[in-house]
């Protein structure tokens, strides 16, 4: 595959390359480019120049015809793609093509909005001043991104940015960037005019370069918290505004009322698809204590018939690991739990068998009777590691859920009507699953509370971020006015 940093419309070469690493077989698989510090200034200036010179300038109706087509073109190599992000980041291939078609339909989501972006009229007390309120783009965002889904986490981004008429500087993660990269191709074919859509590929100077510019109008990052924080630091020293999604640590709740045959399930795919790794995995599992050994005896059984493999077949069921660093992180944590006394129910090592020992496989592995204190209930492992957690009253679920730095996500499975209200005023997190888990839909807003960052992706929350408000005033009288005197 052959690929260069995307600049002002061009591909364009890089010094130096790295290798893209398969997770599934250790071996790479493609190479990188790294930018340099200046390519990541060509980047902006580019995205500069395109919102200036034209594409501020284009209509709703313009931009929206883009976004579908992106969309169409998106779900007609869903395969590629999926093929490919499975490939670069071991997420299994069931995932990354429903993945894909969550990201056409992001695209298509905005571009109904890109010809809807009306504003108000507001009546004021002045009776002959007209007061329109209108919403513009901001001009140039950077957008930066994670591994673990990089196309759909990104098009949560972009397609917004791109509605709201934003030109953009991409910057994906060096773990995973071959899908950004080639994406590009599709921008091309669908039309989007040269230096609208940038992308720099390489680590975290490409990142440090990027957020550092004086340049930027916002800064939309999803990624670890420690990154997060250092990136508003630099963006608070510029007043560049940011939007952060980072991690979580969310609780999934089940009381004794629940189908508990449904519960087990929504608690398995909450920790276990995609490997562990997403922001929103339900890592902690709180369970009555009435219903807590059976629970735990079903979630065994399950989490043992799991079945791992090669991420392109349709039959795995939990890929690899994405990258060594995280492979070896996990294997950490794993450990620090057994040591402050987590009881190791299944799990706690490198799966190995046919098919699996050059990849980075981990077994899914629960903890059970986990102290909520404990460094396993409270730091983010972003792995198949799940900490089950006893409780007694639905007063101590509130406290034990609300008990960490995070507040991202959140399940709760029970039958009451009146403990699900209580449950869903109750819990300090931007989603909660009733019922369910890990549904998501372009409409919904997504986001986080406490560390888990602020601003929201998705729905019409989403497009906000991309959007400033401009309000005009226009005083249509003859008066003569006293100059020093505000007119009321
Ligand atoms: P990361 O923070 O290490 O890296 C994210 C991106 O930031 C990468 O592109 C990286 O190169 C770049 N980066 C690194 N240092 C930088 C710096 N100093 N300045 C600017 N950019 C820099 O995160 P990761 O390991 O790629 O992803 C895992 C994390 O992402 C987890 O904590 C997970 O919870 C979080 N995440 C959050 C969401 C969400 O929507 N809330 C979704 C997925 C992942």
């Amino acid at each position: 595959m052959k690929n260069g940093l995307y600049i002002a419309g061009e591909w364009v070469e890089a010094e130096e390359r790295f290798d893209a690493i398969n997770p599934y077989t250790g071996q790479a698989w493609t190479t990188i480019p790294q930018a340099s510090t200046e390519q990541v200034s060509a980047a902006i200036k580019a995205a500069r120049h395109a919102f200036e010179h034209g594409w501020k300038q284009t209509t709703g109706l313009e931009r929206a015809r883009l976004l579908f087509r992106l969309a169409d073109l998106l779900e007609e190599s869903a395969d590629e793609f999926s093929r490919l992000e499975s490939t670069d980041n071991g997420k299994v291939i069931r995932e990354t093509r429903v993945q894909m078609s969550l990201a056409a339909r992001q695209y298509r989501f905005y571009a109904g909005y890109a010809d809807k972006l009306w504003g108000q009229v507001i009546p004021l007390d002045q009776r002959d001043v007209f007061d329109y309120v209108s919403n513009e783009p901001l001009g140039v965002v950077a957008l930066i991104t994670p591994w673990n889904s990089p196309l759909l986490l990104l098009s949560n981004k972009l397609a917004p940015a791109l509605a709201a008429g934003n030109t953009v500087v991409v910057k994906p993660s060096e773990h995973a960037s071959a899908t950004t990269l080639e994406f590009c191709r599709l921008l091309e074919k669908a039309g989007f005019p040269k230096g609208v859509i940038n992308v720099v590929t390489g680590d975290y100077r490409v990142g440090q370069a990027l957020v550092g510019s004086r340049d930027l109008d916002r800064i939309s990052f999803t990624g670890s918290p420690e990154v997060g924080k250092s990136i508003a630091a630099t963006a608070g020293r510029n007043l560049v505004p940011v939007t952060l999604e980072l991690g979580g640590k969310s609780p999934n709740i089940i009381f004794e009322d629940a189908n508990l045959q449904r519960a087990t399930v929504g608690a398995l795919a909450g920790i276990f698809a995609a490997t562990g790794q997403t922001c929103i995995a339900g890592s902690r599992l709180l369970v009555q204590k009435t219903v807590y050994p059976q629970v735990v005896e079903a979630l065994k059984q399950r989490a043992e018939a799991i079945r791992l493999g090669n991420p392109l077949e349709l039959a795995t069921e939990m890929g690899t690991v994405a990258n060594e660093p995280q492979f070896l992180r996990i294997m950490g944590k794993i450990a620090a739990a057994m040591e402050e006394g987590a009881r190791l129910v299944t799990g706690g090592s490198r799966a190995s068998g046919p098919g699996l020992d050059q990849g980075f496989f981990v077994r899914p592995t629960i903890f059970a009777d986990v102290d909520n204190a404990m460094d396993i209930a409270q730091e983010e492992v972003f792995g198949p590691v799940l900490s089950i957690i006893p409780f007694e009253t639905e007063e101590d679920a509130v406290r034990i859920a609300n008990g960490t730095r995070y507040g991202l996500a959140s399940g709760v499975w029970t039958n009451d009507l009146a403990r699900t209200m209580r449950m869903t005023r109750a819990i300090k997190a931007g989603t909660v699953w009733v019922n369910t888990y890990r549904v998501s839909a372009a409409q919904a807003p997504f986001g986080g509370t406490k560390e888990s960052g602020f601003g929201r992706e998705r729905g019409e929350a989403g497009l906000a971020e991309f959007l400033t408000t401009k309000n005009v005033m226009i005083d249509f009288s003859n008066d003569e006015r006293d100059p020093f005197v505000v007119k009321s």
